[in-house]
């Protein structure tokens, strides 16, 4: 059988068998598996000094989840809103930014994003606020694209609105900002993949607390009782052995990432703006690759494929056009025409291959199509 895509979209890269076999040996010695374990305790503390080390946080704790879409959930139903209450959500983003609000109990509210960042801005949620009432808001990395901490501490500090940061596919590259929550995701596709996994980054320590609590069944103080009613959302000691082995190829994964975006953007550099890139781009490195062509996603993926080389539709639809999520109120109006950037993003995004596996030569290729698409 010959493969379809000779280029692939994403290929993870993950730590290899023998460079996280001594942490299995150790794993194997402790005999203890998940409940909070000597590895998994041992990834947080190197997670607190890897995120004040890279992106500047300081007294910042870190809890673990068997995935962002837990550590989000369970970071708001540790927040004790009234159940129903309104949580202010991106339309462009994973379903799991929605997902996580309706599983702790509560109504996600879709608002659009901004033409350039392709993310929410507090501009745009602060005009929410002002005609309806919020508990929390939940803006996204969109594409790993690192969130504007100082905008949204502001926010939160003259809305009173709990700010989440769902910053699932940006680690390594979100700045930290004191006031502000984060969750991060060890999903295999993303950056710094780990397998499975969720970051919950706070300097509330109650909130670790409390989410950690929920996530092993609601049990805390008083051996055998449960304080809350959890579930069971723990990440566990496999997974923090390929992490801590992760962190430690984490420098030569994020060069070579950051090679193949130079690579990427001398080469469009020369069709002269025809292809438009999230703002901001090179001052960061994306997670995925999405570029604009104005209306002309459709042409591109058709030519790219017939190429043999594999694109997606990161984030897309948006969340209105989802089936389990019909009926989501939108912020200032329920039908697609309350979305306009989400509609023309529709029509234009294409994510391009994008790993450290990709060469020279693969990204000229795909260039070359993305070219004579747009010529
Ligand atoms: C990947 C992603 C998630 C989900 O992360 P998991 O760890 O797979 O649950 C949530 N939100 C965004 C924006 C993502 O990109």
């Amino acid at each position: 059988m010959t493969p379809k895509h000779n280029i692939h979209c994403l290929v993870p890269d993950l730590p290899s068998p023998s460079e996280v076999m001594p942490l299995l040996e150790e794993m194997h010695s402790n005999r203890w598996y998940s409940n909070f374990g000597p590895l998994v305790q041992r990834f947080e503390r190197a997670m607190e000094a890897f995120l004040e080390q890279e992106n500047g946080a300081c007294g910042f704790g870190v809890a673990t989840f068997s995935s962002a879409t837990t550590a989000l959930e369970l970071a708001i139903r540790a927040l004790e809103f009234e159940p129903g209450t309104k949580v202010l959500v991106p339309a462009l983003t994973f379903p799991a930014t929605a997902l996580a609000v309706l599983n702790a109990g509560h109504e996600p509210v879709l608002i659009d994003v901004d033409a350039h960042t392709w993310e929410l801005s507090p501009e745009l949620a602060a005009k929410a606020c002002a005609e309806a009432t919020y508990g929390a808001v939940i803006p996204v990395a969109a594409y790993g694209r690192p969130i504007d901490g100082a905008g949204w501490a502001a926010f939160q500090e003259q809305t009173g609105v709990r700010v989440l940061m769902d910053v699932a596919a940006a680690l390594g590259q979100q700045p930290i900002e004191d006031t502000l929550t984060y969750c991060f995701s060890l999903h295999a596709t993303k950056p710094f993949g780990v397998g499975e996994g969720g970051l919950l980054v706070t300097q509330d320590a109650q909130l670790i607390d409390r989410s950690k609590s929920l996530s092993n069944f609601g049990f805390s103080g008083p051996a055998g009782v449960i304080q809350r009613q959890g579930t069971n959302a723990k990440f566990g000691e496999y997974y923090a052995a390929m992490g801590l082995a992760q962190i430690d190829r984490w420098p030569e994964l994020i060069e070579r990432r950051r090679e193949v975006m130079n690579l990427y953007q001398q080469q469009l550099n020369k069709l002269d703006n025809r292809v438009g890139l999230q703002a901001g781009m090179g001052s960061y490195v994306p997670a995925v690759f999405p570029v604009y062509i104005k209306n002309g996603a459709e042409a591109l993926i058709a030519a790219l494929d017939a190429g043999g080389v594999q694109t997606r539709r990161w984030y897309l639809p948006p969340l209105y056009e989802h089936p389990a999520l019909k009926g989501t109120k939108g912020a200032f109006g329920d039908d697609p025409s309350a979305f306009p950037v989400c509609e023309d993003l529709k029509q234009s995004l294409v994510g391009l291959p994008f790993h450290g596996f990709l060469s020279a030569e693969d990204i000229a290729k795909i260039i070359s199509i993305v070219s004579e698409g747009v010529s």
